[in-house]
């Protein structure tokens, strides 16, 4: 019988391939043992850096752009007789090899680092480069995301977001991780790149490089070597349901023609093209702290301005919702975040890093402001991470003064729902972050997927904290979004709807299928299914409660 592994679906599609590991960071033991005499230690180590650098400069020989240049850079450093020296010397003072090329690199980061700018950019590129050489001399798989010259199947313990920033489409057919959650932002830009992703999977670690396994991003299953009738099928099947949902296009509305936008979430810049091209009314989210996340220095205004330039010009003509920088938890920027947090989600993060760094907002409503004039797209900016009144009519005031019309905060603290009417009163809109509101509402980690059942955003408290935010916006008028991952579950945008938001936000991948939804039910029956999911007991009772609702 075929093996089938199951785990959290979190970006939805079909796709077979070989299976390619990542394998993790070594981590270098403190005083290992040396190989052999120093000579011999010294000459492995040399051995070692020069095969990382043949390996790097092929690899940059074969890519191109900004990638082409990290790989090119990297394999000069490791060729670099400086570098080979402060190694050697190491190990003639009795440091074991590994330890030898750990600290030396460790000394070059420092000096890297002093020098700020650019430089300093290249920091992080070093440790790449110290795990991979540590890797070779200790025998152990490449870290990193796997180099292959074929299309894989992704399979990885987890990934930090900065790995799966940089992920390319084009080679990664699918995500499957063994841990994670589907608010997780690992899984949140795998779906924004449209590859299909499984997280939390148990059994993932058992499998192994270039066996063909078959993921299913919808079910949240991965069918270990099947045969090819069944890989057939299951593309037939994605094709056909896709074709489905394609067929409805234009402005989202139920059946009855109530309007609900909808827009899409915007992450890394190379996103824009296809998130432009997809059939919406516009970006709900844009996160901007995905643009920096390997920065050691704050972006200029004037870098920032070009940036948010482009994202503009592509959407010329529509709405874009910019975040500030929502710095902080499992999303650090190296500029922004204090490393020792006990609690990072309960820590500085969004807004709140403007209490220690003003210069860093004021200087992004100043490049969005700049952005914004010169272009056609309707510009609206937010604040992530707010909890109170005052901190809302503080950011929309300094908003405002930049020359920015429409000025919104995210809601996601509870705190902020249960004051909503105050909110409200003083910014120009919300948008909901269901992904936090589900976590701090229900205390549970997004990040962990043995708590999915909490952080399910079909839970009725969630869904009730949804409904008072969306009441407390009708009431002042004032538009109320989703951009949460619950906006991109064609089922639960019924409720949405039915809950009274105005706007859907979610990756282009997900948006033919909300709107198909959307335009089969009236807006009566959205308000139905509201009813029943707030009166269920339990998330699962709510959503089948749905179901039986739309299936009638
Ligand atoms: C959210 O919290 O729902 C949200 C949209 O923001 P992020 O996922 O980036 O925290
Ligand atoms: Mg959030």
């Amino acid at each position: 019988m075929t093996p089938i592994l199951s785990g959290i679906a979190v970006s939805p599609g079909v796709a077979a391939g070989p299976v390619a590991v990542m394998a993790p960071a070594s981590s270098v033991p403190e005083a290992s043992e040396s190989i052999g005499t120093k000579d011999e230690e010294a000459a492995a180590a040399k051995a070692a850096l020069e095969a990382v650098a043949g390996d790097l400069a092929a690899r940059g020989a074969t890519a191109s752009g900004a990638a082409a240049d990290v790989l090119l850079a990297q394999a000069m450093m490791a060729r670099d007789p400086v570098l080979a020296t402060k190694v050697v010397e190491r190990i003639e003072a009795g440091v074991a090899g590994p330890r030898a090329v750990s600290d030396a690199l460790a000394e070059f980061r420092k000096q890297l680092e002093a020098l700020g700018g650019y430089m300093a950019e290249r920091a992080a590129d070093l440790d790449d480069l110290r795990d991979r050489v540590v890797a070779r001399l200790l025998g152990l798989p490449m870290p990193g995301l796997p180099v292959r010259d074929f299309p894989y199947v992704l399979v990885a313990s987890d990934l930090a977001p900065a790995d799966a920033a940089t992920l390319d489409p084009s080679r990664v057919l699918a995500i499957v991780t063994e841990e994670g959650s589907p608010t997780s932002h690992t899984a949140i830009l795998a779906k924004a790149l449209g590859v299909p992703a499984v997280v939390a999977c148990r059994g993932a670690g058992a499998l192994t490089d270039g066996i063909t396994v078959l993921v299913d991003g919808r079910a949240g299953q991965v069918t270990v070597a099947p045969a090819d009738v069944l890989i057939e099928a299951a593309m037939k099947a994605e094709d056909l349901r896709r074709a489905a949902a394609a067929r409805a296009s234009g402005p989202g509305h139920t059946a009855d023609g109530h309007p609900v936008k909808l827009l899409v979430n915007l992450g890394t810049a190379r996103e824009t093209h296809a998130a432009a091209a997809a059939d919406s009314e516009g970006v709900g989210l844009f996160r901007t702290e995905f643009l920096f996340l390997d920065r050691a220095e704050a972006p200029s205004q004037a870098e920032q301005r070009d940036v948010y330039r482009r994202v503009f010009d592509a959407f010329a003509g529509r709405e874009v919702v910019v975040r500030t920088l929502d710095a902080g938890a499992d999303k650090p920027l190296r500029f922004a975040t204090q490393s020792a947090e006990p609690n990072p989600a309960l820590g500085v993060r969004g807004l709140r890093t403007a209490r220690r760094l003003p210069e860093l907002l004021a200087t992004q409503l100043a490049a969005l402001a700049d952005a914004a004039s010169g272009s056609r797209a309707d510009v609206w900016v937010m604040a992530p991470m707010v909890s109170t009144a005052g901190e809302a009519e503080t950011f929309a005031a300094q908003a405002h003064e930049h020359g920015l019309g429409m000025a919104g905060v995210m809601v996601e603290v509870p705190a902020a729902v249960l004051r909503a009417s105050s909110l409200a009163a003083v910014c120009d809109f919300f948008s909901l972050g269901t992904n936090d509101l589900a976590q701090y509402a229900m205390a549970a980690d997004r990040t962990l997927g043995e708590l999915a059942d909490l952080l399910d955003p079909w839970q009725p408290a969630v869904l009730e904290l949804v409904r008072m935010a969306a009441e407390a916006g009708a009431a002042a008028n004032k538009p109320v979004g989703v951009c949460g991952e619950s906006a991109s579950d064609p089922l639960m945008a019924l409720v949405l709807t039915g809950l009274g938001v105005t706007s859907l936000s979610m990756a282009p991948v997900s948006l033919p299928g909300v709107r198909a939804a959307l335009a089969q039910y009236s807006l009566e029956t959205c308000v139905q299914m509201a009813g029943r999911a707030l009166s269920a007991a339990d998330a699962a009772q709510a959503r089948s409660a749905v179901q039986a609702l739309a299936r009638d």
